[in-house]
């Protein structure tokens, strides 16, 4: 599934070719991208407007046009914004036309292609009127942007104070942290050497320290790799990305950790398959039961 930077990657790539033009043409193949309104409605809010700027927001690609409408663009699983694919890909399942201004000296106007591809189909598109809804809309399901400076070691000190959760669930938790998953949590986690089923009310003050650096450091190489494809994702022009072959310890289940030469394991946790180095990411101890009461 994109996470933050694979996201990060498509909305630089795509910024420079959609922000300024007009949406011309919407169409929408499949309704459960525009769930819960119909197609048609999705499209008579957008036709006609103006790309103002498109941003992100954790996994979300945030379209903004012109009087504080918006689109909030979630790929999920599979989804994938491609620009010109000729062929036509399978599995298309919107397709917008952009017009840029009056080119004077060539009498053009420059046109635009694009197409949504989801071969999963859980990706959405949902509308947002004004700007107080936006910020509902991501107030109700987004915490800390992590490469936002509000992510400090004293608000991660908060979201982890009392918690038993193990600290990968937390850092999995949307509404706590935007925009990390699967494979950003193990790289992260990796590298502050903490192990994934901690439970995140028992993190020191020093490693949540080294747990937030870890996150942006993790998040950081992401960016620079152009984001990581293991299955579907793809960049605008359909290149893949390259983090993959960064990776220290997720899906390297087998080979030797770069630390220690340990070898790293997969584990499951909060129900996601986990790699770790259990030599660099201490396993936690078994809380001490309360002793039982006696008859
Ligand atoms: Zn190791």
């Amino acid at each position: 599934m994109p996470e933050l930077p694979e996201v990060e990657t498509i909305r630089r790539q795509l910024a420079p070719l959609v922000q300024g033009m007009r949406l011309e043409r919407v169409e929408i193949l499949d309704s459960r991208w525009s769930h819960p309104l119909a197609p048609h409605e999705l499209k008579d809010a957008l036709v006609g407007r103006r790309v103002q700027h498109l941003d992100r927001r954790g996994k979300y690609l945030l379209w903004g046009f012109s009087d504080e409408v918006y689109l909030a663009q979630h790929l999920r699983m599979t989804g994938a914004v491609l620009c010109e694919p000729t062929p036509e890909p399978s599995h298309v399942r919107v397709r917008l036309e952009l017009s840029g201004a009056m080119n004077s000296s060539r009498r053009k106007r420059a046109r635009r292609h694009l197409v949504i591809v989801d071969p999963r189909r859980f990706g959405t598109g949902q509308l947002i009127l004004g700007d107080e809804a936006l910020e509902s809309f991501f107030s109700e399901r987004l915490g800390y942007e992590p490469l936002h400076e509000e992510f400090t070691p004293q608000h991660l000190r908060a979201l982890t104070r009392g918690r038993t959760t193990p600290i990968k669930a937390l850092l999995l938790d949307q509404r706590r942290i935007a925009g990390v998953g699967n494979i950003y949590a193990d790289e992260a986690l990796f590298r502050a050497g903490i192990h994934p089923l901690r439970p995140a009310g028992r993190l020191t003050s020093d490693q949540v320290r080294r747990l937030r650096e870890g996150v942006i450091d993790a998040l950081e190489a992401g960016i620079e790799a152009k984001g990581a494809t293991i299955d579907d994702f793809r960049h605008v022009d359909g290149f893949k990305g390259s983090f993959q072959n960064q990776f220290l310890v997720h899906r390297r289940a087998g080979e030797s950790c770069p630390n220690c030469a340990s070898q790293i394991v997969k584990l499951v946790v909060a129900g996601r398959g986990t790699y770790v180095c259990e030599r660099c990411q201490r396993k936690p101890r078994k809380a001490r039961k309360p002793p039982t009461p006696r008859s």
